[in-house]
């Protein structure tokens, strides 16, 4: 779930021999030894990223930038470093780190397809919540249910990120997230067992997700998973996200494109875009009574 950035998400790993690496499904999958695990955070305290690169694949995907600091000759989406060593590395963190919030994660899903496998992002989390730190989750996978367990009692707040309630629409901008149905499961488990929910609408695509009829719906999913915190995110012209967008919409808005490109890189436009943006997210919100719990907006 990428937001933001820290100098130490750029370190070469501590790696002396090839990784083991192996093709899973179309995925490169290399396990890679890390040297530090929790960062610094401008979002939360920290941050922590068990993976790097996703395989959920997003189109407007944020975290592309990370291919420049760690190059893969596979596209976004195609390849997954595995940090194997994860758990030691946190666990020598934690003897000199104090408590905060940890944001999980900053740029990959912890939850995405090969945690089923690895428990990496599990294992981090039950040492960090035993060592009195809380966990501001983000993620788009079901998946994440399966660690209600640990999450139970605990300083957690679970989030799921909706971009889109269309399922057909978000399947072609986040080809291998959990569907935007069980995403909601997700929201209204996580309420049943007690935890804070927070749903990211976010990154809003202008012209498809951002409009007056899709924001009721999306409020409207939220009313009915009685969501704890809102927060909404615009589109933004990060490095290496426009060349995939703009494939997307050739393919299937190309009347769309030119909305885009002045969205994203005309400065002007987008001040005025953003403002009535916001108003529309506001009045939605408070037409469906959840002002109080619309934040950053
Ligand atoms: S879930 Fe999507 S947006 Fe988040 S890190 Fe993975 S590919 Fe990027």
């Amino acid at each position: 779930m990428p937001k933001h950035s820290h100098p130490s998400l750029f370190e070469k790993s501590e790696q002396t021999s090839p990784p083991r690496t192996y093709t899973r499904q179309g995925l490169v999958v290399r396990e890679v030894k890390c040297k530090s695990l929790l960062n610094r955070s401008p979002i939360s305290e920290y941050s922590f990223n068990p993976y790097t690169g996703c395989a959920n694949g997003c189109v407007y995907c944020y975290a592309r930038f990370m291919q420049r600091f760690h190059p893969h000759e596979e596209p976004w989406g195609k390849f997954v470093d595995v940090k194997i060593n994860a758990a030691e590395v946190l666990a020598r963190q934690l003897r000199r780190l104090r408590p905060g919030r940890v944001f999980t994660c900053s740029v990959c899903d912890g939850w995405q397809s090969l945690e089923r496998r690895y428990k990496i992002t599990r294992r981090c989390c039950r040492m960090l919540l035993e060592a009195g730190f809380g966990l501001n989750i983000l993620t788009k996978s079901e998946l994440v249910l399966r660690d209600l367990d640990i999450f139970q009692g605990q300083d957690v707040r679970l989030g799921v990120t909706i971009t889109n309630p269309d399922e057909s629409q978000a399947r072609l901008w986040e080809p291998k997230a959990s569907s935007v149905w069980a995403r909601l499961k997700v929201l209204r488990q996580a309420k049943a067992a007690g935890l804070t929910t927070t749903v990211m609408f976010g990154p809003l695509l202008p012209g498809i997700s951002d409009t007056r009829q899709a924001l009721h719906k999306l409020f409207t999913l939220a009313a009915e998973a009685d969501v704890d915190r809102i927060y909404t995110d615009t589109l933004n012209p990060r490095p290496r996200v426009w060349p995939s967008v703009r494939q997307l919409l050739k393919r299937k808005w190309p009347t769309l494109y030119d909305h885009y490109q002045r969205v994203l890189f005309d400065r002007a436009f987008r001040a005025s875009y953003q403002r009535k943006l916001n108003t529309r997210i506001r009045r939605t919100a408070e037409q469906l009574g959840f002002a109080d719990r619309l934040l950053g907006t």
